[in-house]
């Protein structure tokens, strides 16, 4: 038994106080805090928020030998239990990091939780001290001495840990407890803790929908957790999710929500990680099995554990009979655009590559990112989607997939390889044993038009108002600057760089983006003057046509009354 106590009784602190204790097994003690937290796949190292380190056995205080930037060694006295004190810093708000202060607190235990050698599969205690009127929200068995118990060192990992004044609320899903809880960051202290739910009224109904829908999805007649717990940060701006086999984290922006589509893009986030019970949690890559918490591990499957999710996402609210289907083709048109105008699905990478390079790119997205990489989110969701109708011409279905590697690997725990999943596709569609290694492997698109086509859609695409520049400038810091500048388009051509500032278009001072609309009206040749580095320098852009802006999802008015059915079995979701 490893024993785990959290102080967060000092929140404006950010610091987090923690006690390990244990009994060692071995007169050589290794320590080390995981560098990265499972679903989301950078290299975080965490120790960097960790200090003041000490080790006691009894009352004779021990000195560790760093090992690694994240392990430590130390030969012990004797095997009497020993005593470990450290503070983490939690000063970053995010659904992968630690965040602590007045309002709240949320703890990714991977970033606070030193694994000791030989204990990884022994059952860890959590104990958590609070400030008065909180209360703690952990998604593992609850203790009579109120400490809360893993089974081992993952399932201590896989905990979030949500801590403050709010309050939770209960619902079940075929007979299966489940808990949601939201801090809402953007309310005053004071305020209602449900405000979310007083602006949304359905939203528990809806949020059990949703669930059910995972269900039948996934053809199971309950979650495959005993118990769920959803935790929601509601930020002023934000979005993400991460997912654990028994909860979820998810962040949202109150700005999005006020949007039309807001509220179905919440349920499709919830969708998305209550699905990722299934598909990575528990039908986990190989690669995952067992997870190393200390370095990068190269998962080529993460297209499907993520593609196949993302595409799922959009389609689950409209099973639980909560979006229309022109929401559902409104969320997928934009995605197809989105997908067709990011040139690093040609020039960049394959799809194999981005699954692949995630700890090298997806995370660390930066000004040239859409020439050289594509999201294995939404590529895989388009090959998802390229994949679900090319099945349904076989007479089976995406879904089907998924139940049968469920069936046959992730009931059992057994993680999957890239062979697994091509002979469960090509076991329901044999023409995909061609197919699928040429959309992994190559940068050619899926026949999108002849899918599409089968269900009554067509793509059409919408040329921009004004002559093409390739060029996105944002005020930073108070000046004009250049943050992209399209691969091989006419600013490039011009020589204009990221991180140009810009100072004026043919002589007249630039002060805000909405400053170069004579330049994207007008076309033609234009000189802007930029300053870089500090030098003042006058380039010329000689506009091009007009470029695709954007594809739109359209229903074909000609297509057949058989074409409408296979939309309507498509929208369907479920297998026949
Ligand atoms: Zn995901």
């Amino acid at each position: 038994m490893v024993d785990l106590s959290l102080d967060l009784g000092q929140p404006h602190s950010h610091l987090v106080h923690v006690s390990l204790r244990c009994t060692p097994a071995t007169p050589v003690l290794r320590l080390r805090l995981p560098a990265w937290t499972p679903g989301s796949y950078l290299i975080r190292d965490y120790v960097r928020h960790l200090e003041a380190l000490e080790i006691r056995q009894g009352t004779q205080s021990l000195q560790l030998s760093r090992t690694e930037p994240s392990g430590w060694r130390l030969e012990l006295p004797s095997l009497e239990p020993i005593e470990i004190h450290y503070k983490v810093l939690a000063a970053d708000l995010s659904v992968r990091t630690c965040h602590l202060d007045g309002d709240h607190g949320f703890l990714a235990l991977a970033a606070l939780a030193l694994q000791v050698e030989g204990e990884r599969w022994s059952p860890h205690r959590l104990s958590l001290r609070l400030p008065s009127g909180w209360q703690a929200f952990v998604p593992l068995p609850l203790q009579a001495d109120g400490s809360w118990l893993a089974v081992d060192f993952d399932q201590l990992v896989d905990t979030p840990v949500e801590a403050g004044p709010h309050r939770d609320h209960t619902f079940t899903v075929a007979g299966v407890p489940h808990r949601w809880v939201c801090w809402d960051a953007t309310a005053p202290a004071d305020a209602a803790p449900d405000s979310l739910i007083k602006a949304h009224p359905s939203l528990l109904q809806d949020v059990a929908a949703v669930c059910e829908a995972c269900c039948r999805l996934m053809g199971e007649p309950a979650p495959a957790a005993p118990a769920y717990l959803f935790v929601l940060h509601l930020l002023d701006q934000g979005y993400g999710g991460l997912e654990h086999d028994s909860s979820t984290v998810l962040q949202f922006g109150r700005q999005a929500l006020l949007k039309p589509e807001g509220y179905r893009q919440l349920l499709q986030l919830v969708a998305h990680e209550y699905l990722h019970q299934w598909n990575v949690r528990r039908l986990r890559p190989a690669a995952l099995c067992p997870i190393e918490y200390n370095k990068p591990v190269i998962v080529p499957g993460l297209w499907f554990a993520e593609g196949v999710t993302s595409y799922c996402d959009q389609l689950l609210p409209h099973l639980a009979g909560l979006s229309s289907e022109e929401d559902v083709l409104h969320d997928l048109g934009r995605d197809l655009s989105r997908y067709l105008l990011t040139p690093g699905r040609i020039a960049g990478q394959s799809l194999r590559q981005s699954a692949e390079e995630a700890w090298v790119k997806l995370y660390r997205r930066e000004a040239n990112s859409d020439d050289n990489q594509i999201s294995y989110y939404l590529k895989g969701a388009i090959v998802s989607l390229a994949l679900d109708l090319e099945l349904r011409r076989s007479g089976s279905c995406l879904a089907q997939v998924l139940r049968d590697l469920w069936a046959r690997l992730g009931q059992w725990g057994r993680g999957y390889r890239e062979q697994d999943l091509l002979e469960a596709f090509c076991a329901r569609s044999p023409g995909l044993a061609k197919c699928l290694p040429a959309w992994l492997d190559g940068c050619e698109d899926p026949d999108l038009p002849a899918y599409l086509q089968d269900v009554g859609l067509m793509l059409e695409p919408q040329l921009a108002s004004s002559p093409h520049v390739g060029l996105t400038a944002s005020l930073q810091g108070g000046t004009l600057e250049v943050v992209r500048v399209v691969r091989g388009g006419p600013s490039q051509e011009a020589g204009l760089v990221v991180g140009d500032e810009l100072i004026a278009l043919e002589g007249l001072r630039l002060r805000k983006p909405e400053d170069l609309a004579p330049l994207l009206q007008a076309g033609g040749r234009q000189a802007i003057t930029i300053s870089r580095r500090g030098r003042l320098r006058t380039l010329v852009i000689t506009a091009g046509a007009p470029a695709i802006e954007r594809w739109r999802l359209l229903v074909d008015p000609a297509a057949a009354p058989e074409a409408l059915e296979r939309r309507r079995e498509w929208l369907g979701v479920v297998p026949c």
